[in-house]
């Protein structure tokens, strides 16, 4: 029996969005639901306004940087609503640009909450359609742990709207959105506070980066708290709220500010209906070919967990829309060599491995690194240094992994992505000529290996 779609898309964002366009391009019948926003997590509360509000925060040290260069400006005054709604107005214009996309691509918009019915079949809001195939890019939520006092704290789904800028912000967490965020709550003036559980934070980033930009942010004036962790939040009379720490200090503040990792968005979705198996860790189970254990059920992006990058679900988007439809162009998703950003104020940007991986995984590692204050600050005040680092494999001169904490991190590490991919060795750097006067020249002319043990 014909079914209505050949695809049926769970989810309009980064990943439900690609795979359904590419699908429906190469001549499947589509259907993709969403029940919130068009775009998902990075157009509407992600990557894009998460950009947005860090260009806005980075203007503080425009101005006080700017007066090195003979600029006398007036006092700078910064308004919170200004930024927040004309944010809102470029994400609604690109709401408009992907609903565009996918009506453009033949693909039949449902807007509503699916939920599964059985293996071929899905409802939106009471309307049942069937289906070959099921694809479930539903995404990620915020998680907060469950202390006495959570409702009185924030995620980042809520910071992107908040009516004003808070005076004092407690910011818990030490991964991607915590750092972040830190920094843009602190960059437009908040009294800032970063409360990480163990002793560093950025697990999993190479060490030298983690400590470069620990000293970096300390120098700037956000209070990073180590081996801290909030063992309960209370609102008082006049609206403020006090946090307890597990170890008795209480710390008082105007928002506290949660970015504990995302759980996998499964609300609702009817898998009680089917045999999806999840993994350990509660997100769905998928082989390489992004297949569950249901057989016509597919997922992909934040609800599978593996790495949950925009960039990453794209990838995986398209190589299931060509497998499934144009398997003659269908090449395997590679999790080797993925770059990434922190936009923290300074930027990280890494591709590769760490010293530590690289060391557990028993390359015998030489290490280039430089510390340097970048030419720009060299009129201003600003102590700021920034670091460079190249992790290299001494026995075949491969480079295995790039880090850098300075401005524009993530633009650079673009390219050096493509030359790790391309399997460039150490002698490949040195062989390529610098572009003058840049700070990413200084990849192309480390020479002397830092002492290591
Ligand atoms: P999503 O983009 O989350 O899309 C899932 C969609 O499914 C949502 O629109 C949701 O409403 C919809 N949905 C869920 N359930 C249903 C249902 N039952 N019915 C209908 N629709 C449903 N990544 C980067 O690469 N760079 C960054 O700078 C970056 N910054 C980030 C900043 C923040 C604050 C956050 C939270 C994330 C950031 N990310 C960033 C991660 C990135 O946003 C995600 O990896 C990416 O959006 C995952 O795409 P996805 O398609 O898997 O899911
Ligand atoms: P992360 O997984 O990056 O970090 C979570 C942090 O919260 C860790 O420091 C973790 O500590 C800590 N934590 C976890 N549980 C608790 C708890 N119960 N109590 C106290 N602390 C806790 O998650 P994020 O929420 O920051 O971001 C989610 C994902 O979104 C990122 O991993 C990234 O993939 C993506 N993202 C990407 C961005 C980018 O590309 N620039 C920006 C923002 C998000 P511990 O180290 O001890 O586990």
């Amino acid at each position: 029996m014909a079914h209505d779609f050949d695809l049926f898309v769970i989810g309009a964002g980064s990943g439900g969005v690609r795979a359904a366009r590419f699908a429906a391009g190469f001549g499947a019948k589509v259907a993709v639901a969403e029940s919130r926003y068009l775009g998902g997590t990075c157009v509407n509360v992600g990557c894009v306004p998460k950009k947005l509000l860090v260009y806005g925060a980075h203007f503080a040290d425009d101005f006080e940087q700017a007066q090195g260069f003979g600029w006398t400006l007036g006092d700078a005054d910064f308004n919170w609503q200004t930024l927040i709604a004309n944010k809102n107005r470029e994400i609604q214009r690109l709401n408009g640009i992907y609903r565009n996309l996918l009506v453009n691509s033949g693909v039949t918009l449902l807007e509503g909450h699916a939920r599964i019915v059985d293996a071929h079949h899905v409802e939106v809001d009471g309307q049942r359609f069937s289906t070959e195939r099921i694809l479930i890019a539903t995404g990620g939520w915020p998680q907060v742990p469950d202390i006495p006092g959570r409702e009185h704290a924030i995620t980042s789904n809520e910071a992107f709207f908040l009516p004003q800028l808070p005076k004092r912000v407690l910011v818990v967490g030490g991964g991607y959105i915590a750092v972040e965020f830190a920094g843009i709550f602190h960059g437009l003036g908040a009294d800032t506070t970063l409360l990480y559980r163990r002793d560093l934070f950025l697990r999993g980033f190479d060490r030298s980066v983690r400590e470069h930009l620990s000293e970096e942010l300390t120098k700037r004036g956000l209070n990073l708290q180590f081996n801290s962790d909030i063992a309960r939040i209370d609102k008082q009379a006049d609206g403020s709220l006090h946090a307890t720490l597990k170890d008795g200090r209480v710390l008082e503040a105007d928002c506290v500010f949660y970015a504990t990792g995302r759980r996998p968005m499964l609300d609702n979705l009817g898998l009680e209906n089917v045999s999806v198996e999840l993994d350990d860790k509660g997100f769905i189970a998928v082989d390489e070919l992004f297949q569950t254990s249901e057989p016509s059920i597919l997922a992909l992006g934040d609800v599978i967990g593996r790495v949950q990058l925009t960039p990453v679900a794209l990838a995986e988007g398209m190589a299931v829309a060509r497998r499934l439809f144009k398997p003659e162009q269908y090449r395997p998703v590679d999790y080797a060599h993925i770059p990434t950003a922190v936009f923290s104020l300074p930027n990280i940007g890494t591709v590769g491995l760490t010293e530590e991986q690289a060391r557990e995984q028993g390359y015998d590692v030489q290490v280039f690194e430089s510390r340097f204050r970048p030419m720009k600050l060299t009129l201003t005040e600003c102590q700021e240094r920034t670091l460079m680092k190249l992790v290299v494999d001494a026995g075949t001169d491969r480079v295995l992994g790039c880090h850098m904490v300075g401005p524009e991190a993530g633009e650079i590490m673009q390219g050096l992505a493509v030359a790790l991919k391309a399997g460039a060795t150490k002698r490949v750097f040195d062989e390529t000529i610098g572009v003058h006067p840049t700070a990413a020249e200084e990849f192309v002319t480390l020479r002397t290996p830092v002492a290591t043990k």
